[in-house]
């Protein structure tokens, strides 16, 4: 009895344990299977192919319909497409790291993968609103609210304060649009005014001539007249006496026509002084906010063509250049050469230290190519670890040794992770302008050549 009443409790001890392993199990598999979500969309963006197999495997874990084989295929096929894409151009984008996510469903009913998907969204929204703020002039008010929003977009992992912020983001850009446009027209607006200030003085000056016209003439005719009644007089006077009067009254006549004609004058000289005065004044301001208006355009102008991270040229401002040095080249026929610099396997740097070493790789990279190169020389950057350089006056070879130096000069940077020493290098593809190249085939040649450095093993520089 005894021993039955002693298996009966080890038996109830081994369900026991075997119900609490099973409950482990359990949110072992679910925590897999959240995570095998996240990186799944974290990983999304980088090849149509790779995406469609990801939301397979999504749907399936959503489901709870595992089936081993079918996942083995799965697997297999994933597999082929991230083997693919070691030799596939740069993803279009590149993704912001996500927080951990608390819970597989969330409070208000959202799906761990479409949460996350907002969350990149969100991030990826906070990472562009400080590329927009560097872009435009907003009310000092408005540019506080502006830092604030973006620190939580990219922080936040509440859905609905994120969701309040995504929708003052918009009205805060549309404040930043109407602001410039309100400055344009407050100046069209003094510019007007200032133009019809001219128009009036323009017109009064017509008036003032043509009453001095019409004055002139009075007095032209009140002169003849009385000249008129002086000749009268002397031919129908034969006292000396009485004509001296009479004579002396006309000029009297002639002395007071041309005082109210002087009068008039220096009335009319009056005027004419007050407004020219006035003129140069609205004059002086018109070209004091023109003035502004244009170092505000120029400014913004800069910022546009300026990236942010390096502060290098960016993709517009090399687009401009290319086109000018292009101009330059089909009509002087001098030598035009273009690379394309590519950092190697930059993609570990990041995984390896972390965004914000990569940035840092970014900065001092760009700061020692530009050091290094000719005033005449241009550099830009065109991508994320990307950069295009333009070299006139410079034959292949001479771009091939150029490109050499510089890579050896960025080699021997002294970068520094975690306390050990790590070797940056870059690889560059070059072509030289020729006969019958259009803007664009140059660069795809320098591209292509790129392309066959890194196929060779990077850290080279592969002329076309
Ligand atoms: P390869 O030698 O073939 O060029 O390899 P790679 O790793 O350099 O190239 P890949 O295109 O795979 O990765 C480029 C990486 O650059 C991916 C992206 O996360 C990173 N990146 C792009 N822009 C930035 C940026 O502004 N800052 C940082 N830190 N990383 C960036
Ligand atoms: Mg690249
Ligand atoms: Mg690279």
């Amino acid at each position: 009895m005894a021993s039955e009443q002693s298996w009966k409790n080890k038996y109830q001890q081994v369900l026991k344990e075997a119900e609490q392993q099973e409950q482990r199990c359990k949110e072992q598999r679910d925590l897999l299977e959240r995570m095998l979500v996240r990186t799944s969309v974290a990983s999304e963006g980088q090849r149509p192919e790779l995406d469609r197999l990801l939301n397979q495997l999504r749907a399936d874990l959503r489901r709870k319909t595992l089936n081993t084989e079918k996942w083995l295929h799965l697997q297999d096929q994933i597999d082929r497409q991230i083997a693919l894409l070691d030799e596939q151009a740069p993803a279009p984008f590149e993704k912001a790291p996500v927080e951990p996510c608390p819970a597989a469903e969330t409070d208000d009913g959202i799906d761990i993968a479409d949460q996350d998907h907002r969350l990149l969204i969100a991030r990826r929204v906070g990472q562009l609103l400080s590329q927009v703020l560097a872009q435009v002039t907003l009310e000092p008010e408005a540019e506080t609210k502006a830092k604030e929003l973006q620190q939580t977009l990219l922080s936040s992992i509440d859905w609905s304060t994120l969701r309040e912020s995504l929708e003052s983001v918009s009205e805060l850009l549309i404040l930043a649009i109407t602001r410039n446009q309100r400055e344009l027209e407050a100046f069209l607006t003094r510019l007007n005014d200032r133009l019809e200030t001219l128009r009036e003085h323009f017109s009064y000056q017509t008036e003032s001539n043509s009453s001095r016209k019409d004055d002139t003439e009075v007095l032209d005719q009140e002169i003849r007249h009385e000249i008129d009644l002086v000749s009268d007089d002397i031919r129908s006077s034969d006292d000396l006496d009485s004509l001296k009067r009479s004579v002396g009254q006309r000029l009297d006549q002639i002395g007071s026509a041309l005082g109210r004609f002087k009068a008039k004058e220096s009335q009319r000289e009056r005027m004419m002084a007050e407004q020219l005065e006035s003129m140069q004044q609205k004059m002086a301001a018109m070209e004091a906010s023109s003035a502004r208006m244009q170092e505000q355009i120029r400014r913004e102008r800069a910022r546009a063509m300026t990236d942010l991270l390096t502060q290098l040229p960016n993709r517009e401002a090399w687009q401009e250049r290319l086109h000018f040095e292009y101009s330059r080249w089909q009509r002087y026929g001098h030598p035009l050469t273009v690379s394309v610099v590519d950092i190697d396997l930059f993609k570990r740097i990041n995984d390896t230290y972390g965004h914000k070493a990569g940035d840092r790789v970014l900065q001092l990279v760009a700061r020692e190519l530009q050091g290094r190169l000719r005033a005449t020389d241009f550099i830009a950057r065109i991508g994320g670890e990307e950069f295009a350089l333009l070299l006139p006056e410079t034959s292949m070879n001479e771009a091939v040794s150029v490109l050499n130096k510089l890579r050896g000069y960025v080699e021997k940077l002294p970068f520094h992770f975690g306390g050990n020493p790590v070797s940056i290098t870059f690889s560059s593809g070059l072509a030289q302008f020729g006969q019958g190249d259009s803007e664009e085939q140059a660069f795809d040649r320098a591209d292509r050549a790129l392309y066959r450095a890194k196929a060779t093993g990077r850290n080279r520089v592969v002329a076309n």
